[in-house]
């Protein structure tokens, strides 16, 4: 598609003693009877399983702290990444799983959904939601792994704090802020850098005979990034707590486009692996086909788990397929180009977040 390779990852340097994250999301739902709790368990345990093996293979080493995952019989949906003294732990709820299996569900209850999305690639509800609670371990885990939190703000975090919280918004309190731009914004920003990261590793190196299952994996993003809004819409009493959906679909659609030109991790962007990748790019005319049969399918499964989840706001934020590409295509061939410059919602927060990155990259330098 004639694009630079610039890639769409936003991420904020010099954070690791600014930020304690959470990922979490509030959003009432009654569970079925049939609905086990040990089937729960299992699911979310699995998912973090698989999360930490798809870490081990990628980065050729195991996740530098052993997560204990803590299934909450709670039917909202949020999840929580916290470090317990020198702990690492990740708290689910049950709504969280229940929730997902539920829009997975409805997807392939439907019949177009079935014959667009279904039948090419030959995934299932329950497959898909393994998937998508795969990327929200790995979301969580790359939380921890980037630093989002420190161990001040995380003492603060006493079980029956968070507990009370859980209902309304699944934040910590934070510790003193340590940097003036320790804004609504950076947690927007981290947020980001968290997608970009558990995406990276989920999707993996690309590969000519893995178009279908990238497909697939792109979906199971897109879904939980729609749940987490939808979620997040609801959180009436501290706002909203992570970027749209659109904006997170433009960053994640703006990595796979890129994929074939892109080593598939930083561990073999290096030496012989490097030149081995260069000398290894797919030709022109397979880029083309890559964006025809997968990045642009990849699009419409969004717009049309969008319908499925009656989410109006982000089919809305979205747009239509020629102005999210065209949005596209200006994110990577304009640096800097202002939010005016773009059409779809998803397209300008990524722009403004872009300025904010950078504005408080300036900042950090000046007080550093
Ligand atoms: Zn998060």
């Amino acid at each position: 598609m004639g694009l630079t390779n610039r890639c769409l990852r936003l991420t904020l340097t010099d954070t690791a003693e600014v930020i304690d994250v959470i990922c979490g999301v509030a959003d009432r739902v009654h569970l079925c009877d049939s609905f086990r709790m040990s089937d729960v368990r299992q699911n979310l345990e699995r998912a973090l399983e698989t999360a930490l093996a798809q870490y081990v293979e990628t980065m050729g080493e195991a996740f530098p702290m052993v997560p204990a995952l803590d299934v909450v019989d709670d039917p909202i949906f949020w999840a929580v990444a916290e470090m317990d003294g020198d702990k690492f732990r990740i708290r689910a709820s049950v709504g969280t799983a229940h929730r997902t299996a539920s829009l997975w569900g409805s997807a392939f209850a439907d019949e177009e959904f079935r014959e667009s999305f279904g039948k090419p690639t030959g995934a299932d509800a329950s497959m898909m939601t393994h998937i998508s609670l795969i990327w929200l371990m790995l979301h969580e885990l790359h939380h921890c792994q980037m630093g989002h939190f420190d161990a001040t703000s995380i003492e603060k975090l006493s079980k029956k704090e968070a507990s009370e919280e859980r209902g309304l918004v699944t934040r910590p309190k934070r510790s003193a802020p340590t940097h003036s731009f320790n804004t609504a914004e950076t947690n927007l920003l981290i947020e980001m850098q968290a997608d970009h990261d558990a995406t990276e590793m989920l999707l993996d190196a690309y590969s000519p005979d893995e178009w279908l299952s990238l497909r697939t994996r792109v979906a199971a993003i897109s879904a939980m990034m729609m749940l987490i809004e939808r979620a997040d819409s609801s959180n009436q009493t501290s706002g909203v707590t992570h970027p749209k959906a659109a904006t997170r679909i433009f960053q994640l659609l703006g990595h796979v486009i890129d994929m074939p030109l892109l080593a598939a991790h930083s561990g073999s962007n290096q030496g012989s692996d490097r030149q081995n990748h260069l000398n290894n790019l797919p030709t022109q005319a397979e880029q083309e086909c890559f964006a025809a049969q997968v990045v642009v399918p990849a699009f419409f499964d969004a717009v049309s788990l969008a319908m499925v989840a009656a989410a109006g706001s982000i089919t809305h934020d979205l747009g239509s397929a020629n102005d999210f590409f065209r949005d596209v295509q200006v994110a990577k061939l304009i640096s800097g180009a202002g939010s005016d410059e773009f059409v779809t919602s998803g397209a300008k927060q990524w722009s403004s977040l872009v300025k904010f990155r950078d504005k408080a990259v300036l900042l950090s330098l000046k007080e550093t």
